[in-house]
């Protein structure tokens, strides 16, 4: 029988129990990272989902190399992650519930954001705009992709005036925070949600512990950037077990849709 090391508390976990469990340690709770069609297919109702800006893809605009070509690095990554770039957006029903929906996936590059997160994100707001349905985004992200340099940084004016519109258009935006979602991700759309939500011990912050140490020498508080933390000051709306996140955001739905 094949087995699972819990990467909190080490225990085994034995395969099949771990996917019923939805890759969450039944010892510790430590909620494992998942890609985005795990998320998706544990998410939306079976499906629903029809995806929208399929094969849009970033290309290295700046022939930017560090130890290989982006080019290269975006090759290898999409066959390994099966994906076009860090998120898949597209409409889909949760329990009965239209949503526009988008999930980042931290196995592509990082979860990094560039033009092409960007882009999405604007795709799939406007189609919530369009069909007046709410726009759920589940988030996780090292940061800006610093292949794309400034253009990286700018989607994050992108992302939020995208938003800005599905606000002004009183449309409901539910974002759920997953381990881990910082940089300009955090410090963009993620953050500007009517509700956030987060997966339990979800690192959730601007600056990793590590560069908050390497930069004000002193030893960060041992739960900073914590769900739980962000929860008590407010960042975080409400703490979610991910085998109850389907339900929340369907009674979520229904509560805004009434
Ligand atoms: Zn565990």
């Amino acid at each position: 029988m094949e087995k699972n090391k819990c990467k909190n508390c080490n225990k085994e976990i034995e395969n099949e129990i771990f996917v019923l469990n939805l890759w969450v340690c039944p010892y510790c709770n430590y909620h494992h990272t998942i890609d985005a069609r795990d998320r998706l297919q544990i998410t939306a109702d079976s499906n629903s989902f029809n995806e929208l800006g399929k094969n849009i893809s970033s290309v290295d605009f700046l022939n930017f190399y560090d130890i290989k070509s982006y080019g290269e690095r975006l090759k290898e990554t999409r066959l390994k992650a099966s994906l076009d770039d860090a998120i898949i957006v597209g409409d889909a029903q949760i329990e009965g519930n239209d949503v526009a929906l988008g999930i980042m996936d931290f196995g592509f590059m990082g979860g990094s954001m560039g033009s092409v997160v960007g882009e999405k994100i604007k795709i799939l707001s406007n189609y919530s705009i369009g069909k007046n349905i709410p726009l759920v985004i589940f988030c996780t992200s090292g940061g800006a992709r610093m292949q794309e340099g400034t253009i990286s940084l700018m989607q994050m004016a992108k992302t939020v005036s995208s938003i800005g519109r599905v606000k002004e258009n009183r449309i409901p935006y539910i974002t759920v925070i997953t381990n881990p979602t910082s940089g300009g991700v955090s410090a963009s759309f993620a953050t500007i949600a009517d509700i956030i939500i987060a997966e339990p011990h979800a690192l959730f912050c601007f600056a990793g512990p590590r560069v908050i140490k390497q930069t004000i020498k002193k030893n960060p508080p041992p739960d900073f950037g914590s769900a739980e933390r962000n929860l008590k000051n407010g960042q975080v709306d409400m703490i979610v077990n991910r085998g109850d996140l389907k339900d929340t955001l369907a009674n979520l739905l229904r509560l805004f849709r009434g």
